[in-house]
């Protein structure tokens, strides 16, 4: 029997952030164990509030008066919520990233745990479809997210709330306001408990027999496993071209896992964007498997993590988040596609999934297997330094071999008076590809239709009143045939009329610049008017399945042509697409962030690599005005080596990862003022901290305080501080420091993070 437990609160900011003693009544003395949510009184709060509980105790800790000492309230949840791994983790986690254990735990477990008890979820309705329809029709709403949540509606005719908010993005906000207008109507419904359930009927027995680069990659992770250990890592990189039975060696290795009792997580980009891969693992594993899938609703969700909390299921299949599933006894941790950007949190809890993948690794003795026809340059680092062991999967599967990769100079086609989107050799090879009823991929990474518009007499560009960026124009999402074009900010939403001239001069003939996905579809339909397209990007794709939807349609080839974003280059399986083109590498490159060059090659090659990968042969096409790039070329030849080789050079010249590590501090206000001298109290800490402490910190950078390169969004001005140092370890106590030692204004959010994926 332990008399009190040390408590960490839910909800505290840094300063109260530490360990609480709190005596245990002796009603709860069997069911508060570690890893339970409690209820604690705390100062002179009114209402008890949550807290987890870590560790029991029998003595008090010696600072500690018995007279001081309160009782826990209550307990929130009837069974331990998080496990002793995601405590330890946790602590972890606050070394790395400036939280506090609160919310790395409030992070790890589904929201609906702290709601738990509530079965009742609050839904909506149209007041009247009729009437919203005209009011769409009509035009008259001022934004996106109204516009999504209605035309959701119309579809659907009711939804939870929870349910509107993940499908259209809007926040409860915004339902309140379309239900202050009368629009919407709110209703309780009961929530529908059912999880997805797969059938057993799916359980296929057809197992290929492992190629001999398959069967060593294999042997090597099962070797390891074996003579794993706790508290030492044991990683692999699996790198090897799409099509190469990557995905083969990761299921086969799970099998052998969970033969042994072990568990195993898998980690995904995006699971909505893997539908051939969720089958395969379905497919395989059954009911063994759980999905933890970022679009499930909050329900779904938890009954999810109970039965893998109950250790009722062995093997969990998720995106980011995913990472911490409360599987206990891990014997391999997969993630797949690891240089994808979604594995980095930006939000709240700023972690990096691949880096809790491999401290879990490590606490559990399990092996890690980071997946990838287009490692990190910091991944395939870790191999040449004895972190990581490579191993290679040369051959694609298929007989094919890689497709033929083309690079169109499109300073020929310019000079040749040609300044459409597609140059004379892309526009032949649509030709022929429709010709022989085969498919084309079109990448464009942007959405929209054209990225601003401009005033080519005096240079006048429409920009957001609310943010530093220019407003794109895009054809309306969901009916162009009904409705004009509209002015849309990609950061707030804002939507609002084309200009009919030029506020600044008077000219009234504007010009579209840069064009996005949707004038492709435009250029396509003009140029192939019989051609069936089918466009995926963030605007299509807001509903629960749209995703599944558009890609299942494409492969069963009732579409010839897909255009999009990069989010078509990942993963499919189309064997009759035998073209796929980049219409302008340009666009990728040069973006000003760390890892610009390293995703620009990686978005090449994967959407070269989504051409041939059936029986027939696939050609690619790279369109530039620059075919002597360092990653066009290389990309162009699919050859990642010599772009690592000139990359790993560039890094180490600049001091970046992974010879050195940038801290971000942003300041976020109304207030620019406050914003700014805010950014400039940090900066003087950080500045005081370095002269005390010289030696340790003589290799550290520190940036002035500045606006960042968007200086604001929805109103609020950003200014920021960069820091820069070879060690992570000095760099995060250095700005964790002096964050807890900066002044905090009431009116200036502040955040930090670490090797941050988009420095805008
Ligand atoms: P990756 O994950 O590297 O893209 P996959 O594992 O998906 O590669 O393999 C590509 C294709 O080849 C899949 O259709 C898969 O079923 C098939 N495949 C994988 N390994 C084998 C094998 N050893 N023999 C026959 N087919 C295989
Ligand atoms: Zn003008
Ligand atoms: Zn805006």
């Amino acid at each position: 029997m332990s008399r009190y437990g040390i408590v960490y609160l839910s909800r505290a900011n840094r300063s109260f952030d530490r360990a609480w003693t709190y005596r245990i009544p002796s009603a709860l003395q069997d069911a508060a164990l570690p890893g339970s949510i409690v209820a604690v009184p705390f100062g002179t709060r009114k209402k008890p509030i949550n807290a987890y509980l870590t560790e029991l105790a029998d003595t008090l800790p010696e600072h500690v008066k018995e007279s001081d000492v309160k009782s826990i309230a209550s307990l929130v949840s009837s069974r331990p919520q998080v496990t002793e791994e995601q405590i330890t983790l946790a602590f972890e986690l606050k070394r790395r990233c400036y939280c506090t254990i609160g919310e790395a735990l409030n992070t790890m477990i589904p929201p609906a745990i702290l709601a738990v008890g509530d079965r009742e979820e609050h839904a909506a309705r149209l007041t009247d479809p009729d009437e919203a329809m005209d009011l769409l029709d009509a035009g008259r709403l001022r934004s996106m997210k109204q516009i999504r949540v209605i035309e959701l509606l119309l579809e659907h005719e009711s939804a939870s709330l929870a349910e509107i908010r993940q499908a259209t993005g809007a926040s409860q906000s915004v339902l309140r306001t379309l239900r202050q207008r009368g629009i919407l109507t709110f209703f309780k419904q009961q929530t529908a408990r059912e999880l997805d359930t797969w059938s057993d009927d799916a359980l296929t027995t057809e197992i290929p027999t492992l190629k001999p680069d398959q069967q060593t990659a294999f042997d090597a992770i099962v070797h390891a496993g074996e003579k794993a250990g706790k508290g030492r890592l044991s990683e692999f990189l699996l790198f090897g071209v799409t099509g190469s039975g990557k995905t083969e060696v990761y299921l086969r290795a799970a099998e052998k896992v969970l033969s042994s009792g072990k568990t195993v997580l898998i980690l995904v980009p995006e699971i909505a964007l893997t539908p051939q891969m969720m089958h395969r693992i379905v497919s395989r594993f059954g009911h063994r498997a759980a999905i933890l899938h970022s679009r499930l609703t909050p329900t779904a969700r938890y009954e999810t993590w109970q039965r893998i909390l109950e250790g009722s299921v062995p093997i969990v299949v998720g995106a980011r988040s995913a990472v911490f599933a409360p599987l206990r006894n891990l014997g391999l941790i997969v993630v797949d596609e690891e240089q994808e950007s979604s594995y980095k949190s930006e939000t709240m809890l700023r972690y990096y999934a691949c880096d809790v993948a491999r401290m879990r690794a490590i606490l559990n003795g399990a092996v890690l297997v980071m997946g990838s026809a287009t490692p990190q340059i910091s991944t395939f680092w870790r191999t040449e330094t004895g972190k990581s062991t490579l191993l290679r999967l040369p051959h694609r599967i298929s007989h094919q071999g890689l497709p033929d990769v083309e690079i169109i100079d499109m300073r020929r086609e310019y000079a040749k008076g040609n300044v459409t989107l597609f140059s004379e050799p892309l526009r032949i090879a649509l030709q022929e590809t429709l010709e022989r009823r085969e498919q084309a991929i079109l990448l464009l990474n942007r959405r929209g239709y054209s990225r601003t518009i401009i005033c080519p007499v005096c240079g006048w560009q429409m920009r957001c009143p609310r943010c530093d960026v220019a407003l794109a124009t895009h054809s309306h999402p969901f009916r162009p045939e009904r409705l004009p074009q509209k002015m849309v900010c990609h950061l707030c939403d804002l939507l609002t009329a084309v200009p009919e001239k030029c506020p600044a001069c008077g000219n009234d003939e504007l010009m579209a610049a840069g064009a996005g996905t949707q004038q492709v579809e435009d250029a396509v339909s003009a140029l192939f008017p019989e051609s069936r397209l089918l466009r995926m990007d963030q605007d299509t794709t807001r509903g629960r399945f749209s995703h599944r939807e558009i890609l299942e349609t494409f492969e069963r080839q009732e579409a010839d042509i897909l255009v999009g974003t990069q989010m078509i280059a990942k993963g499919h399986d189309f064997p009759n697409v035998t073209l796929s083109a980049v219409l302008s590498a340009d666009q990728l490159l040069g973006t000003g962030e760390i890892r610009s060059s390293e995703q620009a090659f990686q978005l090449m090659t994967q959407a070269a690599g989504r051409s041939g990968r059936g029986l027939k042969k696939g050609r690619v096409i790279i369109q530039t005005v620059q075919p002597d790039h360092f990653v066009v070329r290389t990309a162009a030849k699919q050859d990642y080596e010599t772009f690592y080789r000139e990359e790993i050079v560039f890094r180490r010249r600049m001091s970046y990862l992974p010879f050195g590590h940038i801290a971000e501090a942003m300041f976020k206000s109304f207030d620019e003022g406050a914003a700014e001298q805010m950014a400039r109290v940090f900066y003087n800490r950080v500045v005081a901290l370095i002269r005390r402490y010289g030696g340790t910190f003589s290799a550290t950078e520190v940036t002035e305080p500045a606006p960042a390169p968007i200086s604001k969004i929805r109103h609020r001005y950003r200014f920021r501080v960069m820091i820069s140092d070879p060690s992570l370890e000095s760099l995060s106590r250095l700005v964790f420091h002096a964050g807890d030692h900066t002044k905090r204004l009431d009116n200036v959010s502040f955040t930090l993070d670490i090797d941050s994926w988009s420095s805008l």
